[in-house]
């Protein structure tokens, strides 16, 4: 899927001769184009003038990184939006992580650039159906616990015990969640799965899964590694146990920056995320080479985009910009945030 961002571009290098008055408003050069530098200096001015933080997730646009004043995984965001100190904070990643900077700020206003940027693995769990099973499980007089991924609604989170990411799950269930007690793991089966093995602990799986990392195919990761001798296959555990099986090294995104960080030789990595994490992991250690996985390797070596989060590639510049500009959208208290701002609170920052 191509990002937004890189259609304006591409209409842009469309030469001006080629213009003619038959060709729609769309197709000229100077509709809907703005140069990037030019934005981010708009938005810096923008910050200063709205007293502003933006925080950006290491699956949106490298250039929407370069801008943000955080970077970095669920886990990380959560805390330092807990620590702003202007009064807006602008979310650039999806709505579930925008919800929870403002149940950890109730007092700022807290924006997103574009609303209908949603999650495919929180959409897979939506609060009534989880209402239903856990009044179901209760029913069958099973005494669990319910733990959820951070990828879930604010109503989701509202109605569970504790919340993870792939950064502090493993840590806290072992230090958590009795041992006599089950475990109602909501909403990835595969990280489910994998914190099964990880942990020891056998739990009840909810059906969900990431449309990005679900889609990682076994056959090309292994011709990508067949292609690229000596290479280092780091995966998220948001993928399918037999992507995983033929990893070298399992962890989130903040867990796999440090990785590739600790290690001075340089080293080719096929990196199985999102492929705008490649982006920070250049930053962290430009010593390395990393190639995104899955992808149809051409003789250039370049790779099918298929591995894109197309609700992170709703964050353009432009819709960042307009944000600061407008107020809008925003992320507005609602009643359930009461609930689920206790658990987030207890899960993360304590
Ligand atoms: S990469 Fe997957 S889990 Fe992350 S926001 Fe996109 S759909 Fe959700």
């Amino acid at each position: 899927m191509t990002p937004a961002g890189d259609i304006m571009q591409c209409s842009a290098r469309k030469p001006m001769h080629d213009q003619s008055p038959t060709l729609s408003v769309i197709d000229s050069p100077a509709a809907g184009y703005e140069d990037p530098l030019d934005l981010m200096d708009e938005i810096d001015r923008l910050k200063t003038e709205q007293d502003a933080t933006i925080l950006a997730h290491y699956y949106v646009e490298g250039e929407i990184q370069d801008i943000a004043d955080f970077t970095g995984d669920s886990l990380k965001l959560a805390r330092d939006a807990a620590a702003v100190e202007n009064s807006t904070i602008l979310f650039a990643g999806v709505h579930f992580m925008a919800e929870s900077a403002k149940m950890l700020n109730p007092d700022k206003r807290v924006l997103i650039p574009d609303l209908l940027a949603g999650c495919s693995l929180a959409e897979s769990c939506p609060a009534e159906k989880l209402d239903a099973f856990q009044e179901k499980l209760r029913q069958e007089g099973r005494d669990f616990v319910t733990v959820a991924y951070i990828n879930t609604s604010a109503a989701v989170k509202a109605l569970c015990d504790w919340i993870v990411t792939s950064g502090n799950a493993r840590e806290l269930i072992d230090e958590k969640v009795p041992a006599e007690k089950e475990i109602l793991f909501v909403p990835d089966q595969h990280l489910g799965r994998y914190l099964e093995e990880v942990t020891g602990r056998k739990m009840i799986l909810w059906p969900g899964a990431c449309m990005v990392h679900e889609i990682f195919s076994l056959q090309d990761l292994l011709r990508a590694k067949r292609n690229n001798p000596g290479s280092v296959v780091i995966a998220h555990p948001e993928c399918p146990q037999n992507i995983l099986d033929v990893s070298d090294f399992v962890g989130g995104t903040e867990k796999m920056r440090c990785y590739v960080q600790s290690i001075e030789e340089p080293t080719k990595f096929l990196v199985a995320t999102e492929a705008n994490m490649i982006h920070p992991l250049h930053h962290a250690a430009p010593q390395h080479e990393f190639i995104p996985v899955p992808g149809i390797m051409t003789d250039t070596g370049e790779t099918c985009a298929c591995n894109r989060c197309p609700h992170m590639a709703r964050n353009t510049l432009q819709k960042v910009r307009d944000c600061l500009k407008t107020g809008k959208p925003e992320i507005t208290w609602q009643p359930y945030f009461d609930k689920a701002k206790d658990v987030l609170e207890r899960s993360l920052l304590k």
